[in-house]
């Protein structure tokens, strides 16, 4: 069987940064799932549906067809063009956040995610990677970190890419977020019964990293 990794936790918790560089160090592909609600949210938009359930067939349509491509240089295509930070905004984050919470749109999304799964492995980041779309995975992480945290690293992050914002108004959203993707009823946000819980609000990337390959190598 293909080797899997999944590493969920709540908005701006570093998991990207985390399973990034696992996926490195392992040699092993890559699925940022948070990337494909994005894109559901950035096409239904163009399609100039609200992220909405009055629409959510119609989105789960376009989430079925998703034209995406992940380059090796990290890019990503939809339909060609170049939308790496485009989907990075906070309101394309609010879009996500909204059409997850659709299950069309979460069913939509399940083959693209199984497929994946190929070898030499895969490290899958997202919300539901443990609980939903790899429950047989041999190792889950769960990654926290403080909303002080959380809110400063999307600062940076949010800052370094061009964008304007400030710490209150991105603590707020990733408060929305949170509140929106634990309580939803499909996939609500929750560490998977077997998964290894990490808070990495006083650790450095490279500590993270290494305590996970130790996890995987036992
Ligand atoms: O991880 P990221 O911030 O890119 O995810 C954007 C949004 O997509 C999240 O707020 C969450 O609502 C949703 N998401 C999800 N399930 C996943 C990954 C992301 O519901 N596996």
């Amino acid at each position: 069987a293909v080797p899997v990794l999944c590493i969920d936790g709540p908005t701006a918790s570093g998991k990207g940064t985390l399973a990034a560089a696992v996926a490195e160090r392992l040699g092993y592909h890559l699925l940022d799932s948070g990337a494909l609600y994005r894109l559901s949210g950035l096409a239904a938009r163009r399609a100039g549906l609200e992220p909405e359930a009055t629409h959510a067939d119609a989105i789960a349509a376009l989430a079925r067809k998703l034209p995406v491509r992940f380059t090796a240089d990290h890019r990503v295509l939809l339909a060609g063009e170049d939308v790496t930070d485009l989907i990075r905004s906070e309101q394309a984050g609010m879009d996500a956040s909204r059409v997850s919470a659709l299950p069309a749109v979460r069913t939509a999304l399940v083959a693209l995610q199984h497929s994946c799964r190929t070898l030499p492995g895969l490290v899958a980041d997202g919300r539901d990677m443990g609980t939903v779309i790899f429950p047989g995975a041999r190792l889950k992480v769960y990654l926290t970190a403080s909303a002080a945290h959380r809110a400063e690293r999307r600062h940076k992050q949010l800052i370094s890419k061009g964008f304007s914002t400030t710490m209150e108004s991105l603590r707020a959203d990733l408060e929305a977020r949170d509140a929106r993707d634990s309580s939803r009823s499909v996939a609500p946000l929750k560490p998977a019964q077997d998964a290894l819980l990490l808070d990495n609000s006083d650790l450095t990337v490279d500590q993270s990293v290494d305590l996970v390959l130790s996890w995987w190598q036992d």
